[in-house]
């Protein structure tokens, strides 16, 4: 299962430059993760100041 960005986000853009295959990027008002993209490996979630990224 894909990560995703909760509503929490502050649209700091770090998780951004974490992401080793680029599957995130800014959305309206917060960052998104495209679910195709994403290889599940967390390292947007270990970089996010406030947790916001989490896998359902
Ligand atoms: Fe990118 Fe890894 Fe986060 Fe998926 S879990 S969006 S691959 S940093
Ligand atoms: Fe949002 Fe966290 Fe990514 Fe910053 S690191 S853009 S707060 S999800």
């Amino acid at each position: 299962m894909a990560y995703k960005i909760s509503d929490d986000c502050i649209a700091c853009g770090a998780c951004a430059g974490a992401c080793p295959v680029g599957a995130i990027s800014e959305g309206d008002g917060k960052y998104v993760i495209d679910a195709e993209t994403c290889i599940e490996c967390g390292a947007c979630a270990d970089t996010c100041p406030v947790g916001a990224p989490s896998q359902e």
